[in-house]
C-alpha cells in the first residue's frame, strides 16, 4: 500500500559542505521532490531571487512570524535569522509530496523535536581541510565571517550523530545518488508497516 503522506527530508550539514549545490543537483534530477523555501534575515547575493533561493525578510518580519508560530524552526546563523515556513511544509506533505528542508544543523535539531518521523540527512565534507578551503575560495564574504563560519561548521561536525544518515560530498553526483537511494529505501521502509 502506498504511503499517502509525503516524507520530511531534512538535509543539513556544516557550512560550505555544499548543502545548496548537492540539494540544486537532486532537484534537478527528482523535480516531484518539492523544496521549502527559507526565510531570512541577510541580503541577497549576486543572483539571488526572492521567491526562489529565500524570502529576503527584515528582522521585524521574522520576528513576528516567531511570535505567530509560522515557523517550524528557526536560527540565529552568524548576525542573520534563518527559518522554515510551516505552512508550505505542512500542506505540501499532506499532498503526498516529498518536501526537503536545507538547514544549518542548530535548526536541524529543532525540526527532530517537533517532526520526529523526518529523515536527517548529514551531508558531510571528504575532510576538515577541504571544508575550509570551499568556505575561504567562496570568497563572497569578509575575513571575519569566514572565521566565524569555520568555527561554527566544527561544532555542526560534533552534531553528526543526531542524524539518521551521513552523507560523504565527495562529488555531487555521487552524493545525489546517495541521497536518491535514502528516499527510496525510506519510501519502503513505510509501505511494508
Ligand atoms: P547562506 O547564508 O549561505 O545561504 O546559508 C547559511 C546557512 O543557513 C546554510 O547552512 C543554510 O543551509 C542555512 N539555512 C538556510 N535556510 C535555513 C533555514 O530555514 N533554517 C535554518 N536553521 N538554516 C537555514
Amino acid at each position: 500500500m502506498r504511503d499517502e503522506k509525503g516524507i520530511l527530508f531534512i538535509l543539513s550539514g556544516p557550512s560550505g559542505v555544499g548543502k545548496g549545490t548537492v540539494r540544486k543537483a537532486l532537484f534537478d534530477q527528482d523535480p516531484d521532490l518539492a523544496y521549502s523555501i527559507s526565510v531570512t534575515t541577510r541580503d541577497p547575493r549576486e543572483g539571488e531571487e526572492d521567491g526562489v533561493d529565500y524570502f529576503f525578510k527584515t528582522k521585524e518580519d521574522v520576528q513576528q512570524m516567531i511570535e505567530r508560530n509560522e515557523l517550524i524552526e528557526y536560527a540565529e546563523y552568524v548576525g542573520n535569522y534563518y527559518g522554515t515556513p510551516k505552512a508550505y511544509v505542512e500542506q505540501t506533505l499532506e499532498q503526498g509530496r516529498d518536501v526537503f528542508l536545507e538547514i544549518e544543523v542548530q535548526g536541524a535539531l529543532q525540526v527532530k523535536e517537533n517532526f520526529p518521523e523526518g529523515v536527517f540527512i548529514f551531508l558531510f565534507p571528504p575532510s576538515l581541510e577541504e571544508l575550509k578551503n570551499r568556505i575561504i575560495t567562496r570568497g563572497t564574504e569578509d575575513e571575519g565571517v569566514v572565521r566565524n563560519r569555520l568555527s561554527e561548521a566544527k561544532k555542526e561536525i560534533e552534531m553528526m550523530d543526531a542524524y539518521d544518515y551521513v552523507v560523504v560530498n565527495d562529488d555531487v553526483h555521487a552524493a545525489v545518488r546517495r541521497i536518491e537511494s535514502i528516499v527510496e529505501s525510506e519510501h519502503l521502509k513505510r509501505e511494508r508497516i
